[in-house]
C-alpha cells in the first residue's frame, strides 16, 4: 500500500480493493429498464451517477472512471440487443476493468445466464463488483455465493412481476373486458361497447366474404373473386393522426385467411389464440413466430359475446374447409420429382421472384411460371417459359463450359 490519503470508505473496503484493481478502469453501469422508468425514476439515475463520486472516493482518478449507460430505456430481460451490457463484458474480458459499480448489480442482468457469465469472467480477470451494499470479489467463495443469490432473487422478482401482470390480463380477459384490436367490420366505441362498423359498405364486404367462401370453398378462389370484382376491405386505422378513419385496402391471401379464422366474426371473445413457441422463436424477435391455436385451445373463449356475422357452426365449417385445402399447399415448394432441370433455380427477370414449375400432360411437359402475384394477390401471371427448350439450352451451355476442363485432363 502507498502512503496516499484515502477516504474512510477506502480503509473499510481496502481488503477487497487492491492496487491491481486501482490500476484498471472503474466502470459505472447505469441502467433503467423501460422508458417509463427512465422518466419516473430520475432519482435512481441520480444515485447511479453518484457512484462515479464513490469510485473517485475510493481512489480512482477521473480519467479512469468510465460510465456505460447505453442501455437506458431498454428492457433487461436478456442481454441480447443490449450493447451496453455486451460492452461491459468485452471490457472485462480485455482485462481493462478493476471494478464494476451499479445500483443492485444483479439487476443489470435480469437473466441468470447473463449474470453468471459476468461473474465467471469477473472471477477470471480479478474484477471486483460493487453495489450500494458493498464490494464483492467474484473469485471469493462467499462473495460469489451472495452474488449468485442476488441474481437468483432478481430473476425470481422479475418472474413474479411478469406472472402478476399476466394473471391480471388473464382475469380481465376471463371477464371479456380485455380490449384487443378488432378486425374489419367492427368498431369499439369510447364506452367500450363493440358494434358492427356503422359504415354499411364495410359490413357488406365482410358478409360477402363469408358468403363467397361458402360457395367457392377455397381461399385462392375467394381472392380471385375479390380481385376480379375489385372489392376492397374497409380497415380502420389503429394509430396515427387518421386513427379510426376508414381505409380501403386490397386484400391478399394472408389477410383473407386471418379474417376467416378470426372467431370474433362468430361472436366469440377469444383471448390467447397465439401463444409463443420457444422452439420456433427467433432470437431478438420476441413475438415473431407465434403458433395460432384454434378456439378450443384458446386461453379464454366466451361465445356470444359480440354481435356476430356468422354462426359458430359456419365458423367451424370454414376452419375445417381451410385446413383441408391446406394439405396441398403444405407440400414442400423445393425440388420435387419430375423432369424439370431448373426447378427452384430460376428467378424472374421482370420481378425477381422465384419461378415455379408447372407440369402438363401427366408430367411429360413442363413450364416455368412466375406466379407469386397471381397466387397471393390474384393478379395475372407475370411470365411463363417453355420448360423443355430452356432445359436443353442450359444443358448445352453447361456442357460447353465443361469441355475445355475435360480436354486438359
Ligand atoms: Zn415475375
Amino acid at each position: 500500500m502507498t502512503d496516499q490519503v484515502h477516504s474512510p470508505e477506502w480503509y473499510l473496503n481496502s481488503e477487497k480493493l487492491t492496487l491491481e484493481h486501482l490500476g484498471r478502469l472503474a466502470v459505472v453501469y447505469v441502467r433503467q429498464s423501460t422508458l417509463q422508468q427512465v422518466l419516473d425514476h430520475q432519482e435512481s439515475t441520480r444515485i447511479q451517477y453518484g457512484l462515479v463520486k464513490r469510485a473517485a472516493a475510493w481512489g480512482w482518478p477521473a480519467d479512469r472512471i468510465m460510465v456505460i449507460d447505453e442501455d437506458q430505456g431498454k428492457s433487461g430481460a436478456s442481454a441480447e440487443n443490449r450493447s451496453g451490457f455486451q460492452r461491459l463484458v468485452t471490457e472485462v474480458g480485455l482485462n481493462h476493468v478493476g471494478l464494476i459499480l451499479g445500483v443492485e448489480m444483479s439487476r443489470l442482468a435480469r437473466c441468470s445466464k447473463d449474470w453468471h457469465q459476468l461473474l465467471e469472467i469477473c472471477a477470471l480477470f480479478g474484477t471486483a463488483i460493487a453495489d450500494l451494499d458493498g464490494i464483492y470479489n467474484p473469485s471469493d467463495y462467499n462473495d460469489r455465493l451472495l452474488l449468485g443469490l442476488k441474481g437468483t432473487m432478481s430473476e425470481a422478482e422479475l418472474h413474479l412481476l411478469k406472472q402478476r401482470m399476466m394473471q391480471g390480463r388473464l382475469n380481465k380477459a376471463r371477464r371479456g373486458q380485455l380490449g384487443f384490436s378488432l378486425p374489419s367490420g367492427y368498431v369499439r366505441h369510447p364506452s367500450g361497447e363493440v358494434t358492427f362498423d356503422p359504415d354499411e359498405q364495410v359490413q357488406q364486404v365482410i358478409r360477402l366474404m363469408f358468403r363467397k367462401f361458402e360457395q367457392i370453398g377455397s381461399l385462392s378462389g375467394l381472392l380471385r373473386y375479390f380481385v376480379e370484382h375489385d372489392i376492397r376491405l374497409g380497415i380502420r386505422s389503429r394509430t396515427g393522426i387518421n386513427k379510426g378513419e376508414l381505409e380501403w385496402r386490397r386484400p391478399n391471401k394472408a389477410t383473407l385467411s386471418c379474417l376467416l379464422k378470426n372467431p370474433t366474426y362468430a361472436g366469440a371473445y377469444a383471448y390467447g389464440r397465439r401463444q409463443r413457441n420457444p422452439r420456433t422463436q427467433r432470437p431478438g424477435h420476441p413475438a415473431s413466430v407465434r403458433q395460432a391455436y384454434h378456439p378450443p385451445d384458446c386461453r379464454v373463449l366466451i361465445k356470444d359475446h359480440w354481435p356476430a356475422y356468422i354462426s359458430w357452426q359456419q365458423y367451424e365449417w370454414n376452419l375445417a374447409q381451410l385446413s383441408s385445402n391446406q394439405y396441398r399447399a403444405n407440400q414442400p415448394g423445393v425440388v420435387r420429382h419430375g423432369p424439370a432441370l431448373l426447378a427452384g433455380l430460376l428467378h424472374c427477370g421482370k420481378c425477381g421472384r422465384r419461378l415455379s414449375v408447372n407440369y402438363l400432360g401427366r408430367g411429360l411437359y413442363h413450364s416455368y411460371v412466375c406466379c407469386y402475384l397471381a397466387v397471393h394477390y390474384g393478379e395475372p401471371v407475370c411470365q411463363q417459359l417453355g420448360g423443355i427448350a430452356l432445359d436443353r439450352c442450359v444443358t448445352e451451355q453447361v456442357l460447353m463450359a465443361l469441355k475445355p476442363v475435360l480436354l486438359q485432363k
